[in-house]
């Protein structure tokens, strides 16, 4: 008989709720029309990829650099691309960045995966902020590690730092914030983050070892009016960035992203060497080429954003006005919202009725919401106002 490890065959055909969401909606379409059904599942960007990104694939490809953009490259990446992205996070975020702290990944599942691997001895624990992105428990758990939720604080969506100081204890490895946060659309203000050293700096003390804080950032970039993202590592040496280019170039399907370890990591080339080693035992031999280059000569730029913001104040403004109850979103592509009935899955099969797929976020560890994708044509939006009315008048 055939034995097989059964938590990944669950994996492989278990469906997380987004996706699970999303093909019905593949499914519903083909039945009543593409344009009958609203679909917010996915974090898919809608908004196409800023000019610098096709101008320089073709450019590249009809140079004679057409046959070596294709080859391997050092397991980090080629160096003028390291060297290049240094150089723009340095000029952007006030310096000290070396292309020896940078490890070029396929997105930031990959960035996110390599360092829990590189991290995560037998007993690690890490703190996770609910409401998190459903994979940080398959990865952590992948990487041999215990996931450790804290809840928000519900009145703004930052931290609860009398959970996170609770969960704290001489097991744990690193603390993950995500912010731009997935789901809740709320931006970690400078405050927060300082609070959050300082506690990372006493508990680090008091266990005498270092905690790591682990930036997740896809959506640094996708802010609104307003609101700032800091950059960690300049509140906290011990910080480790997981960016990906998915959303602020709009290529989500190229898969790439980067680690920065900055050189404050404490026995960095060690912490640097294990994330490396933990890319390599995971496989990825190095991430695609043709798009180290261009993300390191497009890093800052964005896909056009104010679709965003224009679809966040439109969703926001027309379901409150409608009587939902809403999180103010400072950046991203999601909202999230206040399910009107005790269960939130029951409130998104009730949406369903009228062709509106939302996902609900018991999954991302936070019972009683909804997360709304918005990050698709304004039309689609526009066009479903009126179901989201019908939605309002059978369940307010
Ligand atoms: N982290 C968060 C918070 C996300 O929302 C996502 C994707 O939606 C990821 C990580 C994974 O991003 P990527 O597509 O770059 O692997």
């Amino acid at each position: 008989m055939l034995n097989l490890p059964e938590q990944k065959v669950a994996l492989g055909t278990v469906r997380n709720i987004i996706r699970d969401t999303f093909e019905y909606g593949k499914r519903r379409s083909l039945e009543i029309g593409a344009e009958n059904v609203f679909d917010f599942s996915l974090g898919n960007p809608s908004v196409p990829a800023p000019n610098c990104v096709n101008d320089k694939i073709k450019a590249i490809l009809e140079s004679n650099e057409s046959t070596s953009i294709h080859q391997y490259t050092s397991a980090p990446g080629d160096l003028k691309n390291l060297e290049t992205l240094a150089a723009s996070l340095n000029r952007r975020f006030g310096g000290g960045i070396r292309p020896s702290d940078l490890y070029f990944t396929v997105g930031a599942a990959a960035s996110l995966t390599c360092t829990f691997h590189g991290l995560t001895v037998k007993g690690d624990e890490y703190v996770v902020l609910a409401p998190f992105f459903i994979e940080y428990k398959v990865f952590i758990e992948g990487a041999g590690g215990k996931v450790v939720v804290t809840p928000p604080n519900f009145e703004n969506f930052q931290p609860d730092f009398t959970a996170i100081e609770a969960a704290i204890n001489e097991n744990t490895k690193g603390v993950i914030i995500n912010s731009p946060n997935n789901p809740s659309g709320v931006v970690y203000s400078e405050e927060t983050i300082k609070q959050l050293a300082a506690l990372l700096k006493k508990k680090s003390e008091e266990y005498a070892h270092p905690i790591f804080l682990i930036a997740d950032e896809p959506y640094r970039e996708l802010v609104f009016d307003g609101y700032t993202v800091p950059w960690v590592p300049n509140y906290y040496d011990n910080t480790i960035v997981c960016y990906s280019y998915s959303k602020s170039l709009s290529i989500p399907g190229e898969r790439i992203g980067y680690i920065l370890v900055p050189p404050t990591v404490c026995e960095h080339d060690k912490v640097y060497a294990s994330i490396c080693g933990a890319g390599r035992q995971l496989g990825f031999v190095n991430a695609p080429s043709l798009f180290q280059r261009i993300a390191a000569e497009c890093d800052g730029e964005t896909s056009d954003i104010s679709v965003y913001q224009h679809n966040a104040e439109l969703m926001y403004n027309s379901l409150t006005k409608m009587g939902f109850t809403c999180i103010r979103p400072g950046g991203t592509f999601y909202l999230l919202m206040k399910a009107p009935m005790e269960s939130a899955l029951e409130f998104c099969l009730k949406a369903r009725e009228f062709e509106l797929l939302l996902v609900p976020t018991d999954a991302f560890m936070c019972e009683g919401f909804v997360r709304i994708a918005y990050c698709v044509p304004t039309e689609r939006i526009e066009r479903a106002l009126p179901a989201f009315e019908k939605l309002a008048k059978s369940c307010l």
